[in-house]
């Protein structure tokens, strides 16, 4: 299939970097089995939740900080220098298709990216060092921009708006490619879910790799039920 299309469209989820350490949310055992996320209004509107949840996200710094693209982000990488795809859309948040090589602007990221911080107001961007040392100074207060407004990772909660560019931008891909891989995804987070669908009713073949059963493997054109690291490996380019 590969090498019968023109334009591949790879479409991943947090099973491409669980081989980075980072865990995914619905495996067993995932983050799912053990917290519950934090909604956009109630970070909002709850200071205690803003703390919580920066508690959380530098608890998750070990795992964020130490990973290291897997050979799935290795592969997807490859195929983009071959000229084989315009790049990835991606629901991950941990960078980890940049650091494999890929270009900024190849990366289609549909929740955001967690690897930096911005002002919910005024959009200014802070590095996550600098927020940490501010929060474990002021023991564990969430901390507060320049301008008054709440700091929030880069990444798009429940509840919070769809980032509109990248959205469009994954619809057009979705609808331009004749081979879309869904890899290390449930498919169960909308809009995200909608791309495989958009392709496969644009006529592209829909090839999903998981390890377990997803909600679209009845209308894909193969389902690769194994590990994304083994399946992808040949890709890799040395
Ligand atoms: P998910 O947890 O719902 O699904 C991940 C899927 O990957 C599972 O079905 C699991 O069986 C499969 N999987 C895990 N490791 C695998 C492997 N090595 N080989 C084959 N399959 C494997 O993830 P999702 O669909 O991406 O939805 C979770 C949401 O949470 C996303 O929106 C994402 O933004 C966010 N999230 C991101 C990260 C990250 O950036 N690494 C981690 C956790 C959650
Ligand atoms: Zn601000």
């Amino acid at each position: 299939m590969l090498d019968d299309a023109e334009r591949v469209v790879p479409f991943t989820g947090a099973g491409i970097s669980t081989e980075s350490g980072i865990p995914d949310f619905r495996s067993p055992g995932g983050l799912w089995t053990t917290t519950q996320p934090i909604p956009f209004d109630l970070f909002l509107s709850s200071r205690e939740m803003r703390d919580e949840s920066w508690r959380r996200r530098f608890a998750m710094e070990d795992y964020f900080c130490k990973a290291k693209p897997t050979r799935g982000h290795l592969a997807l990488a490859s195929l983009y220098r071959a000229g084989k795809s315009p790049g990835v859309i991606t629901q991950n948040i941990d960078n980890l298709h940049q650091a494999a090589g890929m270009p900024h602007e190849a990366v289609i990221e549909l929740h955001g990216n967690t690897t930096f911080a911005t002002c919910l107001d005024c959009a200014k961007r802070y590095e996550l060092a600098f927020i940490r040392k501010r929060f474990e100074e002021t023991g564990g207060r969430a901390p507060d921009c320049d301008c008054g407004g709440p700091i929030k990772t880069a990444t798009v909660s429940f509840g919070q708006a769809m980032p509109e560019d990248a959205m469009l931008r994954a619809k057009a891909w979705a609808e331009d490619c004749d081979l879309f891989l869904a890899i290390g995804s449930s498919l169960v987070v909308w809009p995200a879910a909608a791309f495989p669908l958009h392709a496969r009713k644009n006529g592209a073949r829909l090839v999903i790799i998981n390890r377990e059963a997803t909600e679209f493997d009845e209308i894909a054109d193969l389902v690769i039920r194994n590990d994304i690291g083994d399946v992808l490996s040949p890709l890799i380019a040395h």
